[in-house]
């Protein structure tokens, strides 16, 4: 779905159907206070569906006063590992949220959870089953034909007393794994698939990252979910939309087990945006293959892979808020992200010189060893970030595209026997190239006219329209600077349909590596995960893993203008 910008200005302000809801719980007394949970399994690195998540777990707690839990849902113990919890916790971190003491971990509750399946076999409602993964699905029904029942399990029927002993010998491992698995006996003729008796444990003999091997049997997500919510004391237990023909599954265990206190279960939409990908799943595959640096690789849509690309807490803060929650499924267009930084950054970062793809400039009526003093403001959006000096001397770089031999009267940067005028300095007229033995420029031969500092022009003297970039080749630092574009080359890649694969549309142009850029002096001074600036080019940040060990590199966290197609 296409969404207009315009339309969502002041979304911040409206309510939104979550709060609405909370309004009504705590108005009616369902619950006194307002207690959420950021939700994540410990299988992978946090990306920005997972900031909408945290931005609404954490902001709804904060709103209302109330407390928001981080628990890990760590039932999975074959692809959970310590690295992706200390991962997740230094992003929620980074995102500028705070669990304080309200950390948990789904295995901190093993015992009890056990504790409620057997509550669930002694009061009829739960069996070990025999038959395999695949049998259970199949004796389910067909999803499409939801009127049709599925077919009992030869297993269901079994006496409680055998019911605790063959999962006490599960917990035990006397079983190997796929033998068996404890089912909830629900009814196998619900329409919604997942009432027909869910599978509420399974044995794994896996090494849990936290439990080690003191469990041979691991709940399922919904044998854990709601019940850690509960346990924990949750209001408010918000989850993405694919979870929403869970719920009934949801307050179905809360109602058979002996539950105080009950939560309750609101979906919201997953976020997408356009030109990358927002799966665990996917993102994996681009870094296991390689066809990305790792998990904080700039062109990942994942946190620590923007934090890296320069984006900044509080613009996907922002961006999370101006998006807002609902429940229709859309497509976020990038560009509102992109936004949200450029608004973050404009009013603070200072405005800096870069050469980017440089070409020698001879300003042959300025002497060797002189320079002018050209007064540079740092920041225009901002009076107190003042002004700095910049050296104009003989020898300078410009940018290879602001020069052309030829011309039309449409291009107002330089050309032979043009005019430009340098920021903050003075206008050159080109009168000379100088070009190695393959015809490659090396040189621009020029003259600049000593009448036209600050912004003058000359009487009888016609108004130079185009003004460009430079840095003094003698005070110039050298650097390489990442140039990011989007992940993907169009902006549905998991969904146009001509038949190729998500990968074959990555952008190959997403990282462009330009190595012998020429910056002001200034930048010299930079600190890892500064931010800039770069005039006409765009905000750079000097990357965060910077350790000047290998010369300085910068990355372009966006542009200064969004100029493509939007999103279908
Ligand atoms: P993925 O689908 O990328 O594999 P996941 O849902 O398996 O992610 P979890 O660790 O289970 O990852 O997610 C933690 C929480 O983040 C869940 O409550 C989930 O609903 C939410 N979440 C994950 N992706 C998104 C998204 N794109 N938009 C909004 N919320 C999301
Ligand atoms: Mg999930």
């Amino acid at each position: 779905m296409k969404q207009d910008p315009n339309s969502e200005e002041g979304a911040a302000e409206r309510r939104h159907f979550i709060q609405l809801e909370i309004d009504a719980d705590l108005k009616e007394g369902r619950y006194s206070q307002v207690q959420t949970r950021f939700p994540p399994e410990p299988n992978g690195y946090p990306h920005i569906g997972h900031a909408k998540a945290i931005c609404a777990d954490f902001g709804l707690a904060k709103e209302y006063g109330g407390i928001c839990n981080l628990r890990f849902d760590d039932t999975n113990p074959s692809a959970e590992e310590d690295k992706f919890v200390l991962a997740i916790k230094e992003d929620i971190q980074w995102l500028g949220f705070d669990w304080g003491e309200n950390l948990y971990f789904a295995s901190d509750f093993f015992e009890q959870l056990y504790g409620f399946a057997q509550h669930l076999i002694r009061t009829g409602f739960a069996y070990v089953d025999h038959q395999d993964l695949e049998t259970i699905r199949a004796t389910r029904g067909n999803r499409s034909r939801p009127k049709d029942p599925g077919q009992d399990s030869p297993y269901r029927e079994r006496s409680v007393e055998e019911n605790l002993e063959l999962f006490a010998a599960m917990r035990n491992g006397d079983f190997e794994e796929g033998e068996c698995v404890l089912r909830a006996k629900i009814d196998m003729g619900a329409a919604n698939h997942l009432l027909r008796d869910p599978v509420l444990y399974r044995i794994q003999k896996a090494v849990h990252h936290r439990t080690g091997d003191a469990w041979k049997i691991y709940p399922t997500y919904d044998m854990a979910h709601g019940q850690c919510d509960a346990l924990e004391n949750v209001s408010h237990s918000l989850c993405s939309l694919e979870f929403e023909n869970h719920r009934p599954l949801y307050e179905w265990l809360l109602d058979h087990l002996p539950m105080e206190h009950k939560p309750r279960q609101i979906e919201f939409a997953r976020l997408n945006i356009s030109y990358t990908v927002l799966s665990k799943r996917f993102l994996k595959q681009l870094v296991e293959q390689g066809l990305v640096d790792g998990w904080d690789d700039p062109r990942l849509p994942t946190l620590r892979g923007m934090r890296r690309r320069g984006y900044t807490p509080q613009s996907i803060r922002n961006f999370c808020s101006r998006i807002g929650l609902a429940r229709t499924l859309s497509t976020v267009e990038l560009g509102w992200l992109e936004d949200e930084l450029r608004k973050d950054l404009n009013p603070v970062a200072l405005r800096r010189m870069a050469v980017l793809d440089p070409i020698k400039v001879v300003i042959e009526n300025l002497p060797e060893g002189e320079s002018i003093v050209c007064q540079a403001i740092n920041n225009p959006e901002d009076e107190n970030a003042g002004t700095r000096e910049l050296n104009l001397r003989r020898e300078i770089w410009i940018e290879r595209e602001d020069f052309r031999e030829e011309a039309n009267r449409k291009f107002f940067r330089l050309k032979t026997d043009g005019h430009v005028r340098l920021r903050y300095g003075y206008v050159i007229h080109c009168h000379g190239v100088v070009k190695d033995e393959d015809g490659q420029i090396i040189e621009l031969r020029c003259t600049y006219n000593p009448e036209t500092g600050d912004g003058k022009t000359p009487e009888g003297m016609k108004k130079v329209k185009g003004i460009i970039h430079w840095v003094s080749a003698e005070d110039s630092v050298p650097a390489t600077v990442h140039l990011y574009d989007t992940l993907f080359t169009t902006p549905n890649p998991m969904q146009d349909s001509d038949g190729k694969d998500f990968v074959e549309r990555l952008n190959p142009e997403a990282l462009v590596v330009k190595e012998n850029c020429q910056l002001e002096r200034a930048l010299g001074d930079a600190k890892a995960g500064q931010h800039f600036q770069f005039e006409r080019t765009g905000y750079f940040v000097l990357d965060p893993n910077h350790d000047g060990s290998n010369g300085m590199v910068f990355n372009r966290a966006v542009s200064l203008r969004d100029n493509r197609p939007k999103a279908k």
